[in-house]
């Protein structure tokens, strides 16, 4: 992905206030990040880590949404991540939880769905970070896991601004 600086993040939520962008805590060494690997940056707050934040690039600008992770999820053998599609156990997959962008969210109405509990998708799809469990979609190149992750991205932004 493009890079991005400190303001550009903290300037690009669809879903906070401004006084809300400005207070949350940006992830260690930001304007280090390999950008090259990854196809939206996502972090949890380091402060609270019920709270996340995920950014990626639309229609050339950044688009940042706020995520909280509201409850813990199940006990099954497994648990794939919506966006990624890797196989996890449960504990390592969260439901996170979008306020929607406008007055639907100042509302309360919210959208979730089943992240991988690192925000690391982009890593996980080109094998740069390990995972435990086998993989149904192990045969797909990356390029193509890293488009489709792109495109199921894409799509929960849709839900969020709707
Ligand atoms: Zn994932």
């Amino acid at each position: 992905m493009e890079p991005l600086t400190a303001a550009a993040v903290r300037g690009s939520f669809v879903n906070l206030s401004k006084t809300q962008a400005k207070a949350l805590n940006l992830p260690a060494g930001l304007e280090q990040s390999d950008w090259d690997t990854l196809d939206y940056l996502g972090w949890r707050d380091p402060k609270a880590p019920a709270r996340a934040y995920l950014v990626l690039w639309r229609d050339g600008k950044p688009l940042g949404l706020a995520l909280r992770a509201p409850s813990t999820s199940g006990s099954r053998g497994s648990a794939l991540c919506n966006l990624c599609w890797s196989a996890h156990k449960p504990s390592d997959v969260v439901l996170f939880v979008a306020p929607r962008a406008g007055s639907a969210g100042r509302d309360g109405n919210t959208v979730g769905t089943y992240i991988c509990a690192d925000l690391a998708c982009s890593l996980y799809v080109r094998g740069l970070r390990p995972l435990e469990l086998p993989q149904g979609e192990s045969m797909v190149e990356p390029a193509e896991r890293a488009r489709r992750l792109t495109d199921r991205l894409g799509a929960f932004v849709d839900r969020v601004l709707a």
